[in-house]
């Protein structure tokens, strides 16, 4: 039985991390997606809204293999206090590349247990990131497509308060 972990800040779910779990989820046993507390990120959903959007976004797509929960440390330690021989990072472009790198050798270099395993952006997905969802629901614009439908309301809703703050 083959865990993975797919660690991240999901501020909030995209349909690019959905498409990562999808693939995950038929390529290992169960898949563990984690929040990961990330005190240099600045989140606009809270812990408890970023869980929730992403367990109606999992129900919805019945992946029955997949949990969702929050953690906190490093995640190559909290991957492996969950029993996951993987931990899964998605790659858009170059730019991610090289900060997923870093990461990737600190890692080895921290756990030698737990390898990362890097899934490419679909290319209808690579220019996706929930920082373009936030600015685009910030101002009123269109996110379908970009947010699994059951979530896309309270996405716009949060980002419409959002601005009057
Ligand atoms: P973090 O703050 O850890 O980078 P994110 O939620 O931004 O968390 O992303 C989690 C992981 O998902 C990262 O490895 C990121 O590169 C990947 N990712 C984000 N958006 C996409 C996408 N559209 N397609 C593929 N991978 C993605």
């Amino acid at each position: 039985m083959i865990k993975a972990c797919y660690p991240g800040s999901f501020d909030p779910i995209t349909n690019g991390h959905m498409d990562i779990i999808a693939r995950a989820s038929r390529l290992f046993d169960e898949v563990y997606v984690v929040i990961m507390h990330n005190p240099r990120k600045q989140c606009i959903f809270t812990e408890e809204e970023r869980v929730s959007l992403i367990e109606r976004s999992v129900k919805a797509a019945g992946f029955d293999n997949v949990k969702v929960l929050a953690g906190t440390g490093l995640s190559v330690d909290f991957a492996q206090s969950l029993g996951c021989k993987v931990m899964i990072r998605g790659i858009r472009a170059v730019s991610d590349y090289e900060f997923e790198l870093q990461q990737a050798t600190a890692n080895m270099e921290l756990n030698h247990e737990v390898e990362t395993v890097f899934f490419i952006a679909r290319p209808n997905f690579s220019f996706l990131a929930s920082s373009v969802v936030k600015e685009i629901a910030e101002y009123g614009g269109d996110i379908d497509g970009m947010v699994p439908d059951v979530i896309k309301d309270e996405v716009m809703d949060k980002m419409k308060d959002f601005q009057t703050l």
